[in-house]
C-alpha cells in the first residue's frame, strides 16, 4: 500500500495519508470489509484518480486469490495488481530478505552519474544498469542499501543541482569527473 501511494508522489506528502490509512485499515480484512468510497476518500489528498483504482483491484485479488492473508516466499508476488518489476523487488526485499535492488528512476540516476552512463527515462530498463544495481545488493544489508539510496538520491544526488560537494563519492564519480565538480568539491 505505500509503495502504490508513493507512486508518483513525495513522501512527505505521503506520509500523513499512509498514518491515517493505517490506522483506519490495520489489516487487508479491514480494507475489504469498507465501502469503497472511504478507501478512495482517504486517498483522494495524493491525486491521481487511477491510484484508489489499483489499489482496491490489489485489494480484490489478495481477498479472491489469499483469502486476505499475508503473501508468502513462495508465491509470485507478480501476478497481484500494482506489483510490477520495481514494487516485486522491493516487496520481496522488505518482506522475505530476498537480494534485490529497488530500481528505480531514483537508484538509476545514481548509478548512471558514478558510471557514466547516459540516464533517461529508461535507464531503470538498461541492462548494465541493472547489472550494477543488482551487485550493488549483493549483501546481508540489502534492505537498508535500497533505502539508504532511496534518501541518497532524494538528498544528495538529487535530479537537479546534485550536491557532489558534499558527496562521498565525489572522486568515483563519472559525471562530477565530467562537469568538472571534482575540482569545485576539493576547492571548498
Ligand atoms: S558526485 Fe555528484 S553526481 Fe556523483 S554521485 Fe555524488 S552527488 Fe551524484
Amino acid at each position: 500500500m505505500a509503495e502504490m501511494m508513493l507512486r508518483r508522489t513525495k513522501a512527505d506528502q505521503v506520509e500523513p495519508v499512509y498514518r491515517k490509512f493505517t490506522e483506519a485499515f490495520p489489516t487487508a480484512a479491514s480494507c475489504a470489509a469498507v465501502p469503497r468510497r472511504s478507501i478512495k476518500k482517504l486517498l483522494a489528498p495524493l491525486g491521481l484518480k487511477w491510484r484508489a483504482a489499483h489499489m482496491l483491484e490489489t485489494i480484490d485479488h489478495l481477498r479472491d486469490h489469499y483469502a486476505l492473508r499475508a503473501p508468502s516466499q513462495a508465491d509470485n508476488l507478480r501476478p497481484i495488481p500494482g506489483v510490477g518489476e520495481y514494487a516485486n523487488s522491493m516487496l520481496r526485499n522488505r518482506l522475505f530478505g530476498e537480494p534485490l535492488p529497488a530500481l528505480d528512476s531514483n537508484m538509476a540516476r545514481l548509478i548512471c552519474r558514478v558510471s557514466g552512463l547516459n540516464f533517461g527515462p529508461e535507464s531503470r530498463r538498461n541492462r548494465v544498469v541493472k547489472e550494477i544495481a543488482g551487485e550493488l545488493v549483493r549483501t546481508a544489508r540489502s534492505a537498508d542499501l535500497n533505502l539508504a539510496v532511496l534518501d541518497f538520491s532524494a538528498l544528495v544526488c538529487k535530479p537537479r543541482s546534485p550536491l557532489c560537494g558534499q558527496c562521498p563519492l565525489v572522486s568515483k564519480c563519472q559525471y562530477a569527473a565530467v562537469s568538472g565538480k571534482v575540482h569545485a568539491s576539493r576547492e571548498r
